[in-house]
């Protein structure tokens, strides 16, 4: 089936309009994931979510005819689903929508058997193997498990922030910065992030306000010094954002005063909210390690985390680049590891099995 011929939604997230390809339920590659009534699904990789990482690491276990399960989330797809367009994505030169590059990667990993449930996982028991995992009243069994749940941006929450998202509000500078070429720009935040980003984003923007909360900043003190002398940022402290203005795209922001009373407003084009990001993690704490964010610890060199037999991948573990194509890198990296650790558990056993055998020969 081409491109063209996939069955296409069309719908408005966060107030964007998009268009992407259909779940492939109806196509022939699509493989159903069915149990007997009350019997736990079996897989030798059973993976944690279904966005650039864990969609990578179907792809790859699947053309290694490991006949992963995906459990991918209500909302599967990750960050790239309320994302409009990409234009980082190495391979779209025309740039493409977020939603319909999550629809290619499920569609590839389809093609080559990947099975993908949209439900979320609620348990996990990683105490022994088989793994267990439970989600919408179904219980699998992994011998190998990829947790690649990522993270989620953290908003402020304001209504006028969700229904301007992709028309002038983004939460990445790396991904949307390009499209605010001579435009005036506010980045929201006082940590490292909003401070980078609105360093950053100085390349695009004629003019970038930097509004923070409280009178001092919670980022290092050269990003500090930085900021604080660039000629075209300036600092608004003691301010908070109490609404985002704008028909069908942002015009202005109207600002709160915690020093004094009154208000502003600052008419811009983009506001770059950058307070921090929540690994999707709650899920795992009991088994894996984390740092003090919460992210999820694998030990670096490889994609292993503590468990024998369990990988981490993607955002959930990076809370540094954050960036489709980088969990995309991971999720590759986690399925090889899958793969050569199941490929030396089936050595071991098969050696385990021959040990009585050869010594009775031996005798
Ligand atoms: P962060 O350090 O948690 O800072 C979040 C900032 O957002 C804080 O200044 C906070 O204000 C503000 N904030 C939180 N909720 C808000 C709300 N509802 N309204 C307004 N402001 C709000 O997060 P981050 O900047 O993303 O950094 C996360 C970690 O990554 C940090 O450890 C950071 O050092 C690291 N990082 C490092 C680099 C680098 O080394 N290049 C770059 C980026 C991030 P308050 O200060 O008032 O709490």
């Amino acid at each position: 089936m081409s491109d063209d011929a996939a069955p296409k939604i069309k719908a408005s997230l966060a107030g964007i309009g998009l268009t992407f390809l259909a779940p492939a339920e109806d196509d022939a590659s699509a493989t159903p994931v069915q149990a007997a009534p009350g019997k736990p699904i079996e897989a030798k990789v059973v993976i944690v979510g279904s966005g650039p990482a864990g969609m990578t690491a179907a792809i790859y276990t699947a053309r290694a005819n490991l006949g992963p399960v995906v459990i991918g989330g209500v909302v599967g797809g990750g960050q790239l689903m309320i994302t409009s367009e990409v234009e980082n994505y190495p391979g779209f030169p025309d740039g493409i929508q977020g939603p319909e590059l999550m629809g290619l990667f499920r569609k590839q990993a389809e093609r080559f058997g990947a099975r993908i449930v949209d439900a979320d996982v609620t348990r996990v028991d990683l105490g022994s193997r088989p793994f267990r995992l439970w989600a919408a009243g179904v219980e699998y069994r992994a011998e190998t498990v990829i947790v690649a749940t990522g993270a989620e941006a953290l908003w402020l929450g304001i209504e006028s922030e969700t229904r301007l998202r992709g028309r002038g509000v983004s939460a990445c500078a790396t991904c949307d910065g390009f499209f605010f070429r001579d435009k005036e720009i506010a980045v929201v935040g006082g940590g490292d992030s909003a401070l980078e980003e609105a360093l950053y984003l100085t390349r695009f923007a004629s003019k970038v306000h930097l509004v923070h909360r409280r009178d001092a900043f919670r980022g290092s003190k050269i990003m500090q010094d930085r900021v604080a002398t660039h000629p075209k940022i300036q600092l608004h402290l003691n301010r908070t954002v109490e609404e985002i203005q704008g028909g069908d795209f942002v015009e202005s922001i109207r600002l709160g005063k915690t020093d004094e009373p009154g208000e502003e407003t600052l008419p811009l084009d983009g506001v770059f909210i950058a307070i921090g990001h929540r690994p999707n993690s709650a899920v795992f704490h009991e088994w894996l390690e984390t740092d003090e964010k919460g992210y999820l610890r694998n030990d670096g060199a490889t994609t292993a985390s503590k468990i024998d037999g369990v990988f981490v991948a993607g955002d959930v573990d990076d809370s540094r680049y954050r960036q489709a194509v980088t969990a995309a890198g991971e999720g590759c990296r986690a399925a090889i590891d899958a793969e050569r650790w199941l490929e030396a558990q089936e050595a071991h056993e098969a050696a385990e099995h021959l040990a009585p055998a050869a010594a009775e020969a031996a005798r």
